[in-house]
């Protein structure tokens, strides 16, 4: 008996076109499936031996790397961030999905992409991202100065290192330095260029964010530099802004920003406790 080719890729499952393959494809039986010696990757893979396919980790990753082809399915190395998702979830009832060995440069995936991994330059988890959120108690980001965020990649698309090397260069050659304890800094390679090592460029993460500490005054080059970076950059990017408060609670990236800037009623809260702001009297 011919076997019909059975091809399913996240899209395919979103969109319900392939329902059908995925009830074909449970319904293979799990009995009788012996687990052979399958070779260490250098990267996330899946025992093609003990895969049922079943299909239920294709919808689950969000860089859209995991394809179902004729009842097995693979991850595709190039396109995998190395987040942890599909392990995570303990979603495979064949326990066929294997994280693989990973070496350097490769582990910068996971190191920007896997929450629950620590950064090894700065020991902390995740992207880096706290700056923001703690500035009032923290005063990361003083008064007459603009905390800068430039967030690359998203769930689907990710980011190559290598538009993020064109945001660091774009910053330094205007004369403004990645911030020293962003995870970023330490693939830099030349800070006079802020260039990274040349290993990492093709590297991909879901997204990176990079920290930059302008003055105030420097609202109207900021404008002309992500003019450029829109242009180069190859990849989505979100421009975020962190400022003290007044004090009197008031705002002033209206002032600073005027109509280009629009308000979300965003009610997250972090809990910084008051560090040493106190001390600063700041
Ligand atoms: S580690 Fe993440 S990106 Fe890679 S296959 Fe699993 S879910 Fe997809
Ligand atoms: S790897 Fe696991 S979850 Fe994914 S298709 Fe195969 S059996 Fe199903």
């Amino acid at each position: 008996m011919t076997k019909d080719r059975i091809e399913m890729k996240r899209r395919d499952f979103l969109l319900g076109s392939a329902a059908g393959v995925v009830t074909a494809a449970s319904a293979v039986s799990q009995a009788g499936c012996s687990k052979p010696f399958v070779p260490e990757e250098p990267h996330r893979y899946i025992d093609p031996a003990a895969c049922i396919g079943c299909g239920d980790c294709v919808s689950l990753c969000p860089m859209g790397a995991i394809h179902l082809v004729e009842e097995t399915s693979s991850i595709d190395p190039d396109e995998c961030a190395e987040c942890g998702v599909c392990s995570r979830s303990r979603i495979c009832p064949a326990d066929a999905i294997h994280p693989g060995k990973l070496a350097w440069p490769r582990t910068i995936r996971e190191a920007f992409s896997n929450p629950l991994v620590v950064h090894e330059a700065t020991g902390v988890r995740g992207r880096g991202s706290e700056g923001i959120k703690t500035n009032d108690v923290t005063d990361r980001y003083p008064r007459g100065s603009l905390g800068v965020f430039i967030e690359l990649g998203r769930p689907a698309l990710g980011t190559r290192f290598v538009d993020v090397e064109r945001v660091v260069k774009k910053f330094t050659a205007h004369g403004h330095t990645l911030v020293s304890d962003n995870p970023v800094a330490g693939l830099i390679n030349d800070p006079a260029r802020g260039t990274l090592m040349p290993e990492v460029l093709k590297e991909k993460a879901i997204s990176v964010l990079v920290e930059f500490i302008l003055p105030e005054s420097a609202v109207s080059a900021l404008h002309t530099l992500l003019d450029e970076l829109a242009a180069e950059v190859e990849t989505v990017f979100s421009v975020g802004i962190a400022l003290r408060a007044e004090p009197d609670g008031a705002s002033r990236i209206e002032d600073l920003f005027g109509g280009e800037v629009f308000r979300l009623p965003n009610g997250k809260v972090n809990l910084g406790l008051a560090q040493d702001i106190a001390a600063k009297g700041a």
